[in-house]
């Protein structure tokens, strides 16, 4: 067997389990200050299925999985043999008839996967009567010796959940070095990697909705897809992947109108800062214009003393699709505003986009040398 996972220990609050890759042992840890743990046949093959096909193109379904979940693992593996162009084989061990669920609480919430960026706020504010839980990893986007940037990610979302009155699940983590194992984390992994987490709260939540990063118009090969999101659900867990009908532009729009979203957004991927929002990296400085466009960004207190960086705006080159398309939605969103600093940011997006396609490319290549 080149994969398998084995239970070492299970307490309140912490859950210790060895990978086993190919003969290598791993040691992974699952740490909450505010629940326990179910490590159960669902949680255990979100955790496996995908390393399992990609390391020898095969799974294997345990008698004592949930049925349903047993019937979604067909198309998950249809899916990722098909992304990954390889065949994938799968087997069951039994009939659904031995599988073994434990018993839950009647009463469970409804959780959201929440890291506090644009995804997060638009999905939590239009699904906020139902979502009891925002839940938040350590060790998934911020790494684990990140401390500072930990400690200031975990002020905030306190604040967001006390503002949203709301329980906020924050997990601590170094699961990630078995998906990094396993292939890209944005392209692939971190989809069953979220997957894995909600299946571990499941004593708490019977439905997690998990925001998207992408719309309908812009799908490809992701981690967290819409067609992939609800195949990880069971019997007792479903799963909604939420916001593909909005642009980034539409869903900051819908966000301004929140104070409190206005006040707690944090957009910024730099690992290399301490600060909140760098207010220079690509993220932030989109982020940036989306606020803009929306009439927003003087309101949005979290990119404090942030300018736009006209000489980059000019020679936004991208000649990927969403590139274009985020010049041209945000170009559409400027044209409604009229001030000074709207007009001068648009026409530096309307120069990078109606620039012919060959001078893109060589300005491209400028650029990366
Ligand atoms: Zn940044």
């Amino acid at each position: 067997m080149a994969f398998e996972t084995r239970l070492k220990s299970d307490q309140p609050g912490q859950l210790d389990i060895e990978y086993s890759i190919n003969g290598e042992h791993h040691q992974i840890f699952f740490k909450s200050d505010s629940i326990d743990f179910c490590w159960d046949a669902s949680t255990q093959l979100c955790g496996t299925l995908l390393p399992s096909l990609i390391k020898t193109g095969h799974a294997h379904l345990a008698s004592d999985i949930d049925p349903s979940l047993q019937d979604n693992v067909e198309k998950l593996c249809a899916i990722y043999g098909q992304w990954l162009d390889k065949e994938m084989t799968l087997t069951r061990a039994g009939s659904a008839e031995s599988q073994k669920v434990e018993p839950l609480p009647a009463e469970r919430g409804t959780g959201c996967f929440f890291t506090g960026g644009v995804d997060s706020f638009y999905t939590y504010l239009k699904n906020a009567k139902e979502i009891t839980h925002i839940i938040y990893v350590h060790g998934f986007d911020v790494k684990l010796d990140q401390t500072e940037v930990r400690q200031q990610v975990s002020e905030n979302l306190a604040a967001i959940a006390n503002a949203f009155d709301v329980k906020l699940i924050e997990i601590e983590t170094n699961f990630r070095e078995i998906w990094d194992l396993t292939g890209p984390w944005g392209e692939l992994t971190h989809g069953p990697a979220l997957a894995t987490i909600a299946h571990l709260l499941k004593r708490h939540i019977s439905k997690v909705i998990i925001p998207a990063s992408y719309t309908y118009n812009d799908l490809f090969m992701w981690g967290s897809h819409p067609i992939t999101d609800p195949l990880w659900g069971d019997s007792q867990l479903s799963f909604v992947h939420d916001g593909c009908e909005a642009r980034r532009t539409e869903k900051v729009a819908a966000i301004a109108n929140s104070d409190i979203a206005l006040k707690h957004l944090r957009v910024c991927y730099m690992t290399n800062t301490t600060e909140f929002n760098c207010g220079r990296c690509q993220k932030c400085q989109r982020t940036m214009i989306n606020l803009l466009a929306a009439g927003a960004l003087e309101r949005c207190t979290t990119f404090p003393g942030a300018k736009l960086n006209f000489r980059k705006l000019k020679y936004i080159t991208g000649t990927e699709l969403n590139t274009r398309t985020f010049l041209k939605d945000n170009i559409i969103a400027l044209s409604e505003r009229k001030d000074p600093l709207s007009l001068k940011v648009r026409n530096a997006l309307e120069r990078s986009f109606n620039r012919p396609v060959l001078l893109r490319k060589a300005i491209r290549m400028v650029q990366m040398r």
